[in-house]
């Protein structure tokens, strides 16, 4: 049998545990996955635990994503762009940092647009999630990828980062909302909106483009306030849900070699979600 979890401080609510169990059960893998509370002070111990226990495969959320990194034997290209692991493979004790934040976002993304080649895209926010989607978005032949944030400094810091592989500039969120007709995908990465505040928005849409793409990393509620207002202006929406599958789907493929029923894991978690 192989252990598998998700570390984080705190993780009690996490989905992570239901979602990849009922794939192992689906798929009849003799594997379990649980959610370990670790707190920062005890983060060297746990990934020490992790080859003693010979545990095979982590996930890793907040506030861990970053520090990780410095206990662990191997950090892949996609991990080290970014600056932040949120999945851990155990081959044999040697532990391997990836991410797959960035690329479960983009091919959840995928699933609604056909390609983002030339596609101009603005970023609202510039936390973690968002530095790994703009790593990942920014390699795609977008036109330009924008970040706007409620503290200046971290979309600079962000967008100078991005210049690495695509034009981006930092933009204050009043500036953003007045040239939003300028972007034709929208992605909020803020934690405005989530729920218990789900009457917030991050950005006012008056000036949105016809036929934009409105996309939210939230996925508690599975609407927010934004996608509601987004589609009432006949926008495309785009919720989190996909990301959190996508994410977990493709850790789940490099822990097992197996790849897991993506409709199945969707169906879970929309299910959990009251969806
Ligand atoms: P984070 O690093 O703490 O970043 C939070 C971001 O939200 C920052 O840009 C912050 O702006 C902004 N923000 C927070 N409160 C705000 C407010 N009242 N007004 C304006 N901006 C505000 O968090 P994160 O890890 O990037 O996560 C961000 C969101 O993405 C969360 O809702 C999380 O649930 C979601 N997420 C979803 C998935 C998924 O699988 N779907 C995965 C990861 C994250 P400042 O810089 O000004 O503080």
């Amino acid at each position: 049998m192989g252990i598998y979890g998700v570390i984080g401080y705190p993780i009690a609510h996490s989905m992570s545990p239901l979602m990849h169990n009922r794939e192992f059960q689906a798929l009849k893998l003799d594997h379990y996955y649980t959610a370990f509370n670790i707190h920062p002070d005890d983060l060297a111990k746990a990934i020490e635990s992790v080859r003693i226990l010979e545990i095979r495969g982590l996930n890793v959320t907040l506030p861990h994503k970053v520090k990780v990194m410095d206990y662990l034997d191997e950090i892949d290209e996609e991990a080290r762009l970014i600056g932040a692991v949120n999945t851990i493979i155990n081959r044999d004790g040697h532990l391997i940092g990836t991410n797959t934040d960035g690329e479960g976002y983009l091919r959840s993304l995928l699933t609604i647009v056909d390609s983002l080649y030339a596609k101009k895209v603005i970023l609202i926010g510039a936390g973690g999630a968002a530095r790994a989607i703009a790593t990942t978005l920014a390699r795609q032949g977008v036109q330009a990828l924008d970040v706007a944030n409620r503290t200046a400094a971290k979309a600079e810091e962000l967008a100078k980062h991005v210049n690495r592989f695509a034009d981006c500039k930092a933009l204050a969120l009043k500036d953003a909302e007045e040239q939003l007709e300028n972007y034709d995908i929208i992605i909020n990465t803020t934690s405005v909106g989530m729920s218990p505040n789900v009457e917030e928005a991050p950005i006012r849409l008056d000036h949105l483009k016809t036929g934009a793409v409105v996309s939210d990393l939230i996925y508690n509620p599975l609407k927010t306030k934004l996608l509601q207002q987004a589609e009432e202006k006949g926008a495309v929406i785009h919720n989190g849900v996909g990301m959190f599958v996508y994410q977990g789907a493709l850790a789940f493929e490099k822990w097992t070699g197996i790849k897991p029923n993506i409709e199945r894991m969707m169906d879970t978690v929309i299910k959990k979600l009251g969806g």
